[in-house]
């Protein structure tokens, strides 16, 4: 029995999780369950899933979820509580063997540490742990004999090509990316992009911030910085390719040229599911991947001159140390301002740009960061980053 907690189970991961829970009652066991302001929806899954340990962002949102459970469900949950403390409570139940954080932003950083200390199995399926911390992440991992397994698409994918080999038979990742939703759009028509166009990706349902993201291709920059500490491997041996019909979900070279690829129906609950088996394999309700009726698969290089922030990414990787906090903060800070309307998509990398400019300068001697200069290199760069965009839009 996998017995398992979700950070933020109300997002569109959490719940493709506990879709993979509830298809395998067996196998799969909610202990823990800790989500942000969606009442409605937590109290439905709670009630329906019954674990014991639950946390919510804030008090209010908390006590009106327990106002929504029935007597016998309000009895099952042992420990109710709101905040940091909630998230760390259900991180590190002792009765938890595998933690899902599935939380988007840095809200669960100190809770995933947490977990490794306490010896839980990681699943991740946030990048901001990784892009903000992974060094740290990584050292704690190996410290405490814990595993960390990707549950972003393409990372699972190189984590299941990987499977049994040792890392000097591999040459290169491939990650692939879908493109986003404006991948044929010209500089004239990405200049006028609004966050309804932005928001409507091609083949993968996800979150806002996430989706825009994928239109920047901010994604797969993070994405490259995640895989380099998932794998050890260095920016130079991992490479981009668009594949606009995302089947192909990503590749691993091999030092003989051979390259191994994952392919699968582009569904979450897959990933999800390779996570909480791991290393074994179940069965699944998914449909299989139907090659002939995907029809014709596509593969082309990434245009960094219409999408800077893959670009801004590896700038950063390359950058080492606190670069890529940097990159991540004002990557949130941009997105929420152009999901607002105060900024155009154009300024999201613009004001990446500056903030890795401003934290290059600052930083240059940080060579192993600390927890805590991870903190102060994210809030300078989130505070960069909003005043810029009080100039942006100011100027429009
Ligand atoms: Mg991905």
């Amino acid at each position: 029995m996998q017995r398992i907690a979700i950070l933020g189970s109300t997002g569109s991961i959490g719940c493709s999780a506990l879709s993979v829970a509830a298809s395998h009652p067996d196998r799969v066991e909610v202990v823990g369950l800790a989500a942000g302001a969606n009442v409605a929806r937590f109290a439905d899954q709670v009630e329906r899933h019954r674990p014991r340990v639950i946390a919510m962002a804030a008090d209010d949102a908390l006590v009106s979820v327990q106002s929504r459970l029935s007597v016998s469900c309000a009895g099952s949950v042992e420990q109710s509580r709101a905040g940091p403390d909630g998230l760390l409570a259900v991180a590190t139940h002792p009765d938890v063997d595998l933690v899902l954080c599935a939380t988007t932003g840095t809200t669960a950083l100190d809770a995933v540490f947490a977990a490794i200390e306490a010896g839980k199995t990681i699943a991740l399926a946030n990048k901001e742990v990784l892009v903000m911390a992974g060094g740290l992440v990584m050292e704690a991992a190996r410290r405490c004999g814990v595993s960390i397994l990707p549950v972003d698409s393409e990372h699972n994918a190189i984590h299941q090509c990987l499977h049994g080999r040792s890392s000097d038979e591999v040459k290169r990742l491939i990650l692939t990316a879908s493109g986003g939703p404006f991948r044929d759009w010209t500089p004239g028509q990405l200049a006028r992009a609004t966050p309804a166009d932005a928001l409507r990706h091609p083949t993968w349902r996800m979150g806002r911030k996430i989706t825009v993201d994928s239109a920047t291709l901010m994604n797969k920059g993070l994405e490259v910085i995640e895989a380099r500490w998932l794998f050890g491997v260095p920016a130079d041996r991992i490479d981009v390719v668009v594949h606009p019909q995302s089947v192909v979900h990503s590749l691993v070279e091999l030092r003989d040229g051979s390259q191994i690829a994952q392919l699968g129906v582009t569904d979450m609950r897959l990933p999800i599911q390779y996570a909480f088996s791991y290393p074994d394999r179940w069965d699944t309700d998914l449909p299989s991947l139907d090659l002939a009726a995907c029809g014709r698969l596509e593969f082309g290089r990434p245009d960094t001159d219409r999408f800077p922030c893959l670009a801004l990414a590896y700038r950063a990787l390359r950058g080492g140390a606190a670069l890529p906090v940097a990159l991540n903060a004002a990557n949130e800070v941009a997105v929420e301002a152009f999901l607002d309307e105060a900024v155009p998509f154009s300024a999201i990398p613009v004001v990446i740009s500056a903030a890795l400019d401003a934290a290059a300068a600052e930083t240059s001697a940080l060579d192993t960061p600390t927890l805590a200069d991870v903190r102060r290199v994210d809030a300078r760069a989130r505070a960069l980053s909003r005043s810029l965009v009080a100039e942006l839009q100011s100027q429009r």
